[in-house]
């Protein structure tokens, strides 16, 4: 079927969420996965966690993913509620050793999984309008940048964070539940003293927490989460103001050479706020992955729920009029994000030692409302 016909689902978004979708729906409807992007772009620098491996293995990406040249990830290291390094081994994973992903390999491989599956794919094509046809067989039209328009009877919105479609045209809010940001620098192997090489490591610090792990391709990446509204969230914007909170931390600071960090770092941003879509789906719609919930890096939930969410509703939608699969969709979603805020509380609760902090006071002692 060529691009610009009609389709029983278009999927807005072709990341990790919206491929999965297109994999699971595995030719029982006709599919277009569309993407802005022609290749995909490299992200900050995840890990995976092994307990992804059983959704991989439904969606039939598992050895890919395996023999993908990702960096195997031997645990995580933590200093969080101690002065102390803790140590969650691989080995004590009942799935096994996660990744640290070479994120556009990852990517180019489901894109692939999407094809083999029977997928039409449109990318590098930008949706900038969709709008609901009165009457017809098909209840979306969706408008691209570039050509003609593409008809749909279900509409998919995997657009991450942004959920673009659903906040523009499906009447969906997005409810905030925190303002964390996340700065980050790459640091080129020159720059690195080798050590903890295959974990990640995270740190509490008294405005936030540092994470950093090494890339497949040996660098190391430097990332501080803080709230956007608080002063060190603003400071640590430049190379000088990361390097001044860098050197708050024990741990985090020993695995870079200071004399290279000014010559070297660029300091990039990204928001990292928990957020959720509220409805998750309509009768003739749904979201998957961040544009559906989205979460707090410390986590490590985002790619598993993308991909997990992805597997659930393309499941549904396998079914003529999927009704009954899409309320299941829905109530499985809410649970993820039940528990997922019982957790971050938890983890949260774990490190009293800066409680006095505006940080973990609001993390600690209920939760301000952010809903904008
Ligand atoms: C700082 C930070 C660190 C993180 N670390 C980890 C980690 O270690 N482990 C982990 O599991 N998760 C991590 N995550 C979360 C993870 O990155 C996301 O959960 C994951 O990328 C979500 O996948 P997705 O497919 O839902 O969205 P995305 O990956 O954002 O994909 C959305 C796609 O939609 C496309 N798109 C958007 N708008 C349009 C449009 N109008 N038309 C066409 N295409 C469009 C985009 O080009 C993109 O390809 C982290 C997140 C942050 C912010």
């Amino acid at each position: 079927m060529g691009v610009g016909a009609d389709f029983d689902v278009a999927i807005v978004g072709a990341g990790p969420a919206g491929a999965a979708t297109a994999i699971a729906i595995a030719g029982t409807a006709s599919v277009v996965l569309i993407d802005r992007d022609a290749s995909p772009v490299s992200r900050i620098g995840e890990s995976l966690p092994g307990a992804v491996r059983p959704i991989l293995r439904q969606l039939d990406i598992l050895e890919d993913v395996a023999a993908g040249g990702h960096r195997v990830c031997q645990g995580v290291l933590s200093c969080w509620g101690t002065e102390g390094l803790a140590v969650r081994d691989s080995f004590t994973e009942p799935n096994g050793a996660g990744w640290l992903l070479d994120r556009p390999a990852f990517e180019t491989g489901l894109r692939h999984a999407a094809v083999k599956s029977g997928a039409t794919i449109m990318f590098g094509s930008m949706i900038v309008s969709a709008r609901r046809v009165p009457t017809g067989d098909h209840a979306w039209e969706l408008k691209p940048k570039n050509g003609p328009s593409i008809r749909a009877r279900f509409i998919v919105d995997a657009t991450g964070r942004s959920a673009r479609i659903a906040r523009d045209v499906c009447g969906a809010v997005v409810e905030f539940q925190d303002r964390l940001v996340c700065r980050f620098a790459r640091l080129p192997p020159t720059s690195l003293v080798g050590r903890f090489d295959d974990f990640l490591l995270v740190e509490a610090v008294q405005d936030g927490w540092w994470y950093s792990a090494i890339t497949p391709n040996g660098e190391r990446v430097i990332a501080y989460h803080s709230d956007s509204d608080l002063p060190a969230a603003n400071s640590a914007r430049t190379p000088t103001g990361l390097f001044q909170l860098l050197l708050e931390t024990k741990h985090v600071q020993t695995l870079v050479d200071s004399s290279r960090w000014l010559r070297t770092t660029k300091v990039h941003g990204c928001s990292a706020q928990s957020r959720t879509l509220n409805p998750l789906a309509g009768d003739d719609w749904a979201s998957v992955g961040d544009a559906a919930l989205s979460f707090d890096p410390i986590s490590s939930q985002g790619l598993t729920n993308a991909l997990y969410s992805g597997l659930l509703l393309g499941r549904a939608l396998q079914q003529p009029r999927a009704v009954g699969g899409l309320l299941l969709y829905r109530s499985r979603m809410e649970q993820v994000a039940t528990r997922y805020a019982q957790n971050k509380e938890a983890h949260y609760g774990l490190d009293l030692r800066f409680a006095e902090q505006t940080f973990w006071a609001r993390r600690q002692r209920g939760r301000p409302d952010y809903r904008r």
